[in-house]
């Protein structure tokens, strides 16, 4: 994500990092350098220009040169300045009302239908709700089709009455439906053009008007950079649109699109889209953005991901395990899949200070538990409780099964065996006997 931009501030900012003294000649030279890399980053010409003075004007007023570490200083000036631009505070969403309607709006193409399904993963699993996809798009049965697919994969009801074209009606009886049934969220997904026309808008702003959502999301590829900006203006003027939805952030080098479309619109990006999978979809928080765009990791939202995983009851039962000498390849399998569930390998490193910027040029395989998994589930349950029981015939069968080498069963066996007398020494006498173990 953004790995331009944030190539290319921090080079900017490394002139200013660890200089002790700092003339007003090189912060002018590093604020030009940082606009150029707005700049090249599609952020909108005014907003960067803004943006730059803004830091200036800043850095000036706190006498920025005077203080005992200026580079840190600026650093900081321009996060902080980038934080407000994204929105500054975190934005939620409104879900007030029996039940309250969410209304989607944006372009075909931008994400509308998979963030709808995304969103309506999200109120069931993290908010309890019970929410219910109506499909409003009278153009395209294939999109009816589409989000019934999607209503199916995460468990959630679609009501779509393919016979009807018109998508007020659609959307009041949805509504109907809802009441009825004890839905409290209802999520419209509307029709989408390649581009902005007339009818469109006039269809959505129908339909808009009709039912009076609570809230109205505009969904955008954070891709198409200016284009974005631009696409959110129409909507805006029309709509009114209470927050936006960034998609396809994992695709995003350069950011622009995330970094101007606040200070253009003035509405807070609410959410963001990051894959194509159900679970791709993160509340948007501008300060953890701009520690990312700064290559400064985004700590606090690994650690939220890790604790959503993190089940206390299994926590316990597996410190039993590892006590009693009981922990096994099932529970090391286990352990993978929760990993696993916290995101892809790439968008996780990509959380850690610093481990994004140096491993930017590593292709960071999603895959890479793949031949462990294979190999564990191709062993015999009581080879997974005792795989001391795992001789050289054993090994052949389990590599031929799982598609690897006997070289790879036996790398994994042994990894195995190291991380359980760790945790063992971990569970006994604490850290210090592990590092005697390691020879400290
Ligand atoms: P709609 O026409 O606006 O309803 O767009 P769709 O929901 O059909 O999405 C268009 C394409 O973008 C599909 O292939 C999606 O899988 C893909 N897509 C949607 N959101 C994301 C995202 O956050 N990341 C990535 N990589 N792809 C996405």
């Amino acid at each position: 994500m953004f790995d331009n931009l944030s190539d290319k501030l921090d080079k900017a900012l490394h002139v200013l990092k660890g200089h002790g003294s700092i003339t007003e000649v090189n912060v002018a030279e590093t604020l030009k350098e940082v606009r150029r890399a707005l700049l090249d980053a599609d952020v909108n010409f005014k907003t960067a220009k803004e943006f730059t003075n803004t830091v200036k004007e800043k850095a000036l007023g706190q006498n920025v040169l005077t203080t005992l570490q200026p580079g840190q200083l600026m650093v900081k000036l321009v996060k902080d300045e980038l934080t407000e631009l994204m929105g500054g505070e975190t934005a939620g969403i409104n879900l007030s009302g029996t039940p309250s309607v969410i209304l989607m709006s944006g372009l075909q193409g931008s994400g509308k239908t998979t963030f709808s399904g995304k969103l309506a993963n999200y109120l069931k699993t993290k908010k309890t709700k019970k929410p219910l996809l109506v499909a409003c798009d009278i153009y395209r049965p294939a999109a009816i089709n589409q989000l019934h697919v999607v209503g199916d994969q995460i468990g959630v009801e679609v009501y779509s009455e393919p016979e009807n074209k018109n998508p007020v009606q659609i959307a009041q009886n949805a509504i109907a439906h809802a009441k009825q049934n004890g839905f409290n969220v209802v999520i419209v997904d509307t029709a989408g053009r390649l581009a902005i026309d007339e009818a469109m808008m006039t269809e959505i702003a129908n339909v808009h008007k009709a039912i009076n959502p609570q809230e109205t999301l505009f969904v955008v590829d954070a891709m198409t950079g200016q284009d974005a900006v631009n696409t959110a203006k129409a909507f805006n003027h029309r709509l009114n649109f209470d927050g936006v939805v960034l998609t396809k952030l994992d695709g995003d080098t350069r950011g622009g699109a995330a970094i101007s479309i606040k200070s253009v619109v003035d509405k807070p990006i609410k959410f963001i889209g990051t894959g194509e999978k159900m679970d791709a979809i993160d509340v948007f928080h501008p300060a953890r953005m701009a520690d990312r765009i700064l290559g400064m990791g985004d700590v606090v939202s690994l650690v939220e991901r890790a604790q959503e995983q993190f089940d206390e009851e299994e926590a316990r039962k597996l410190q039993k395990k590892i006590a009693k000498n009981q922990f096994g390849f099932d529970d090391f399998l286990n352990q993978i899949q929760q990993v696993k569930k916290m995101g892809s390998m790439k968008d996780l490193v990509g959380m850690i200070p610093g481990a994004g910027k140096a491993l930017k040029d590593v292709d960071i395989d999603d895959d890479a538990f793949k031949g462990i998994e294979a190999i564990i589930h191709s062993m015999t349950p009581k080879e997974r409780t005792e795989p001391t029981i795992i001789n050289g015939s054993r090994k052949k069968r389990i590599a031929s099964g799982s598609g690897t080498s006997v070289q790879q069963v036996n790398q994994l066996l042994k990894q195995f065996d190291q991380m359980s007398k760790m945790m063992k020494m971990m569970q006994g006498g604490g850290g210090r006997k592990m590092m005697q173990a390691m020879g400290r």
